[in-house]
């Protein structure tokens, strides 16, 4: 589905987040959901013209498990570049444990909902990666739509937002989400399975001054207030 001009999500539920960002004809994808939803992205891809050949590149604004689901596919049955930060090649390779202790709280409608869902769409067989470019904050990517790294670790050490300024948009992965698949509650909030809950709250400092009109979290809708906005709901909903 379209979110903004430019900008498509595959996930139409919003639990698991996969973004396609089309720019002069060519398409970057921002995290790879889970692995079944590899089967919506030809369909997704039509929709803006386009077909697998016009993907250039997969970034990952982390390592976890439910943003990597079908990286791997896409590495080696299309040759498509994959690239996250540093902090967490490692991790994307399947190197080191996820790092979140624990589930948090949960309530088990919505929780189950979420298992189910991550069930049907491959998510106990999802494939780390076996190799992975990274990116360090600050950097511009050569990819469709160039976007700027910027560094926010906490949910884990090497999460990063991605803003594509010809979109108007940020694509934070998991710095916050706005639906917590854990507990089915919504807006702006630390997501559930993170790290270090004070860091990532503190790391949010560094996109509250950046001007942009849309939200785009790995989990749930988007969020079409400022960033200090969403800043200051999740310092409250701590
Ligand atoms: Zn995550």
């Amino acid at each position: 589905m379209q979110i903004v001009p430019g900008i498509h999500r595959i996930g139409d539920e919003g639990l698991v987040n996969s973004y396609l960002v089309e720019e002069s004809g060519e398409i970057t994808i921002v995290d790879a959901g889970l692995a079944g939803l590899y089967r919506e992205l030809p369909k997704e891809l039509a929709s803006l013209s386009r077909t697998l050949d016009d993907v250039r590149a997969l970034v990952l604004t982390h390592g976890h498990g439910d943003h990597i689901g079908y990286a791997e596919r896409l590495r080696t049955q299309r040759h498509i570049p994959v690239s996250v930060h540093e902090d967490d090649a490692a991790l994307a390779r399947g190197e080191v444990p996820n790092p979140a202790k624990g589930t948090g709280k949960t309530k088990l409608g919505p929780f189950g909902g979420f298992l189910w869902y991550s069930l049907l769409r491959g998510g106990l067989r999802t494939k780390h990666l076996a190799a992975v470019s990274t990116f360090g904050d600050g950097a511009t990517l050569k990819v469709p739509g160039a976007p700027r790294v910027i560094l926010t670790p906490g949910h884990t050490p090497g999460s990063a937002v991605l803003h594509f300024a010809s979109k108007d948009a940020l694509l934070v992965g998991d710095a916050f989400a706005t639906y917590a698949v854990t507990t089915g509650e919504r807006g702006p909030r630390v997501a559930p399975f993170t790290a270090n809950a004070s860091q990532a709250i503190e790391s949010l400092a560094r996109i509250e001054d950046i001007d942009v009109s849309i939200l785009l979290p790995g989990h749930g809708d988007p969020f079409t207030g400022s960033p200090a906005e969403a800043e200051k709901l999740v310092r409250e909903r701590r």
